[in-house]
């Protein structure tokens, strides 16, 4: 099984097995490309996915292609890395071996770096009515609804049916939650507001409810009164201290009041991978795994979980965040940490260190709040350090010319040019009209056209 390439693979180097090629996974390999070792990449997807930007594609700015990148290609230079795609389902961690459905893979040192999944906080069965937004599949559908939402609008108006309400519920007020609201609320009164005779889009309601008392509660307070002043500036309805009780299709329960919604999104919570629980750890509420200081699993130094797996604390205690830079300067850490200890094995850790450079959520076109340690910056400004981060920070340099030519297109025209409705047409809780002709079938909208993914 080892060693299929002996031109790439030798078997007396160490084995390095990396399981997920997100942001983790991904620089722990480019970190010992260079080293003397074997690595396996395993990631279920061929892709990498810049999740930052993930938002862009579920409001038709920016095309799949744009921010993800084959894994593949990513590493090809590498000839000590090899790339499988497949599902790891879980570990042998006292013969060293990562299971797959199909084999067995051995390792010296292991790498989990799995990532983290929405959670629906035991309701499962909201995932299919409200879709969260982790993965280029989760952006497509979200597209897809948002776009169907106000076709199927537009269609029933010409036919004289009179104009529905169109209304969007964004359900959880952390970034993902805040730019989706403020980019659907941004394309509704711009991008498609011309382009519709029957409706007028610019009339959508976008409401974004949080849990919370506060927008984007890990920043602080002055920007998240900022974050909301400049989204009810771009017209989103901001309601705080509102947990959703129930969803069902075609409305939101808050408590005992409902409110109607014609497409529903999620962005309220976070489960880590179900790997985690694999690798026999007691894992904290969110499915993350307790992990020493240097960053390894407790009695397995051998093992070491990264990104937002990783239930890792600073200096002072506290949970560092979910966010690409730990997984990304945790990733280059635990490399650092394997290729000395492979110089002198015998040597003493040293602690990992999150260097925290600062925070930047957007909330729409030069619209954003930004946290540097004392300085906080609002508007135009804060905007304009994501966009130049952002960029930075993609993938490819093709994807990153490309995504600026499309982003100060966009910029001057309003334009959203990945506008493409694909797959089904269903939307859930939409009901087409009763047939006016006696020769027409009364035909439910969700029964004809099939499943939503
Ligand atoms: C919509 C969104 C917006 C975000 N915006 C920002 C932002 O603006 N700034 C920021 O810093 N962070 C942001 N984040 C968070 C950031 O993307 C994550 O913190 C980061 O991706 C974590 O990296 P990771 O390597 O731990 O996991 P991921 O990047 O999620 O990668 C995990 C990989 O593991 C693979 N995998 C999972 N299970 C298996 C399995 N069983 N077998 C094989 N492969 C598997 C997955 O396919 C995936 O490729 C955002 C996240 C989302 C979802």
């Amino acid at each position: 099984m080892w060693g299929r390439d002996s031109k790439v693979m030798t078997e007396a180097l160490p084995r390095i097995v990396i399981v997920g090629a997100g942001f983790g996974g991904l620089n722990v390999a480019q970190a010992l490309a260079k080293a003397p070792v074997q690595i396996t990449v395993i990631d279920r997807k061929n892709h990498h996915t810049f999740q930052p930007l993930l938002y862009q594609v579920a409001t038709a700015g920016l095309s799949p292609g744009e921010i993800a990148a084959p894994i593949r290609s990513i590493l090809s230079s590498h000839r000590n890395v090899e790339v499988l795609m497949n599902e790891v389902a879980g570990f042998d961690l006292e013969r060293r071996i990562v299971k797959t459905s199909e084999n067995e893979i051995p390792y010296d040192y292991l790498i989990v770096a799995a990532g983290a999944r929405h959670s629906y906080f035991g309701h499962e069965e909201w995932e299919t009515l409200a879709p969260g937004l982790k993965t280029i599949e989760d952006a497509l559908e979200i597209r897809r609804r948002v776009l169907l939402a106000f076709e199927l609008a537009e269609r029933q108006t010409a036919a004289g049916e009179g104009a529905p309400p169109l209304n969007f519920v964004v359900v959880g007020g952390g970034p993902t939650g805040v730019e989706l609201a403020g980019t659907l609320a941004e394309i509704s009164r711009y991008a498609l507001a011309h382009d519709f005779r029957s409706i007028d889009p610019a009339r959508t309601h976008i409401v974004l409810l949080e849990g919370g008392p506060r927008v984007l509660p890990a920043y602080a307070e002055d920007l998240s009164r900022s974050a909301e002043e400049q989204l009810k500036h771009l017209g989103v309805e901001v309601r705080t201290s509102t947990m959703v009780t129930k969803v069902e299709a075609g409305a939101v329960d808050i408590g005992d009041s409902r409110l109607t919604a014609t497409v529903v999104l999620w962005a309220a919570g976070v489960a880590a991978s179900p790997l985690g629980r694999q690798l026999g750890a007691n894992v904290d509420r969110a499915g993350r795994v307790p992990v020493l200081p240097d960053l390894s699993l407790p009695g397995h130094p051998e093992v070491f979980v990264i990104g937002d797996l990783a239930a890792a604390k600073d200096e002072k205690g506290k949970m560092l965040p979910g966010v690409a830079p730990v997984a990304i300067q945790q990733g280059r850490y635990v490399a650092k940490v394997i290729r000395e200890e492979l110089k002198s094995p015998h040597r003493t850790r040293p602690d990992f260190h999150y260097w925290d450079k600062g925070s930047i959520a957007t909330i729409g076109r030069a619209a954003a709040v930004a946290e540097f340690g004392k300085i906080h910056i609002s508007g135009f400004v804060a905007w304009l350090s994501w966009l130049f981060v952002h960029i930075l920070f993609l993938i490819g340099f093709q994807n990153r010319l490309l995504v600026f030519i499309q982003w100060a297109w966009s910029y001057v025209t309003y334009e959203r040019g990945a506008r493409l409705i694909t797959g089904s047409t269903y939307l859930p809780g939409w009901i087409a009209p009763a047939p006016k002709s006696p020769t027409d079938q009364p035909v439910p909208q969700e029964i004809h056209v099939g499943a939503s993914k």
